[in-house]
């Protein structure tokens, strides 16, 4: 059986996510809505910013009255602060006026205070030659009334709200969360806080998949630990089928005889796709039990880490109504060689240093640290061997997790 190219995968993947039922609607307070992604689109209800207002602390004037104000000064008329809404300016003088206060009517230029001087008859002499329209923030310069700010499938990011909440929206139809269960499998498996018996190991995976779906925003179903049984693995996924939109599953999809996840898919529900081109993480599966779609990532912690990052993660806000979902790259410079070229598209855990591209040590789908030590993953595709110099594609974690 030939392996799956990573992009053939995630382009079915999507299509799968895409064919599924659409999220429900949710109103939700703007508050609540960061990391949440858009169902409907987002209008602004008013100019940003609402007034002409000024750039500077200083003197708002005409721009006829600068010769005047240059030679022989104004008369100060008025002072606006912030939070004032002024009347119009008396013809050939000036307001005293701060960063934001809005501009009087009659006024169209700002100097600031720096370069004006108010003499002992109260009179605001203006030092240096002013550009008619300097220091003025027009109504409407960020955002225009009316404008779509954000289309429907847009992930909400820190930016995003402050925009909406700059033109008075207070509440947001965003995509009812999923429900993601979460289920390691392996008999080898305890949670950590008990003490390791013999051939045993702390289950980790159940950690970072907690964490990766967490900060997604989505509704955790955490199940725990699966033991290695045919029974068992069927009982436990028929159950989770009803519980969840989506079952996200560790271990028990590679080749071994003890591997009842794979097994069960394939016997009880159904395997969509199956060994993926990509190193780590070859024995990922798309499937389906009961109705409900199964993600079997590797048991093998980098290979879970990594396949969740490239293909899960964009499954998910696929399934949430975002289009903007493919992992983010950019071009970067190695810092490293590589010379055992693969058959597999390869992700390295790596992170920039001065020259480029670093790796962060061994890349064996087994060794969690040097993700711990990675700020991306590097992209060395099959067949290719890497000098250093070489432009490779750089997936930054900030990017991949959102
Ligand atoms: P499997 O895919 O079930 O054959 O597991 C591959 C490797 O990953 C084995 O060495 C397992 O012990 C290990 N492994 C599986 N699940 C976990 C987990 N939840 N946490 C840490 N290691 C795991
Ligand atoms: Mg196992």
């Amino acid at each position: 059986m030939s392996l799956l190219p990573v992009g053939e995968a995630l382009a079915r993947l999507l299509d799968s996510a895409a064919a599924e039922t659409p999220r429900a609607v949710e109103q939700i307070a703007l508050s609540e809505a960061l990391g949440r992604v858009l169902a409907t689109s987002v209008q602004a209800k008013c100019d940003v910013p609402p007034w002409d207002n000024s750039a500077m602390d200083g003197f708002a004037l005409h721009s006829t009255d600068i010769p005047l104000a240059c030679a022989q000064g104004l008369p100060i008329s008025q002072r606006i602060t912030a939070g004032m809404a002024p009347g119009p300016l008396v013809p050939g003088t000036c307001a005293r006026i701060f960063t934001g206060a809005p501009l009087p009517q009659g006024a169209d230029t700002v100097e600031m205070q720096e370069n004006v001087e108010v003499d002992a008859t109260g009179r605001a002499r203006f030092l240096q030659p002013l550009r008619p329209g300097q220091n003025v923030r027009p109504r409407g310069q960020d955002i225009i009334a009316g404008t779509t700010l954000f289309d429907a499938g847009h992930l909400l990011l820190p930016q995003d709200m402050g925009v909406i909440a700059s033109v008075g929206v207070s509440s947001v139809q965003v995509s009812a969360p999923l429900r993601v269960a979460i289920l390691s499998t392996g008999d080898e498996l305890v949670e950590p806080g008990t003490p390791l018996g013999g051939g045993q190991i702390y289950n980790s995976n159940r950690y970072t998949l907690l964490g990766a779906v967490e900060r997604l925003g989505q509704q955790v179903v955490d199940a725990g630990i699966l033991p290695d049984e045919p029974a068992a693995t069927r009982q436990r996924l028929e159950q989770l089928s009803q519980q969840a939109d989506v079952i996200l599953t560790s271990g028990g999809v590679s080749v071994g005889e003890a591997d009842y996840l794979g097994q069960a898919l394939r016997e009880h529900g159904e395997v969509d796709l199956w060994k993926l081109a990509i190193k780590p993480g070859k024995p990922f599966t798309l499937g389906r039990f009961a109705g409900t779609p199964v993600l079997g990532l590797p048991g093998n912690p980098a290979a879970s880490l990594v396949t969740y990052l490239l293909l899960v993660k964009p499954y998910l806000l696929r399934r949430l109504g975002c289009q903007a979902v493919k992992p983010q790259s950019v071009p970067v410079p190695a810092s490293f060689s590589w010379n055992k070229p693969g058959s597999r598209d390869e992700y390295l855990r790596a992170h920039l240093g001065t020259a480029g591209i670093e790796l962060t040590g061994n890349q064996s789908s087994g060794i969690l640290s040097t993700a711990s030590r990675a700020q991306g993953l590097v992209l060395v595709p099959a067949g290719t061997q890497v000098q250093p110099g070489q432009p490779l594609s750089y997936f930054p974690f900030t990017g991949l997790l959102g």
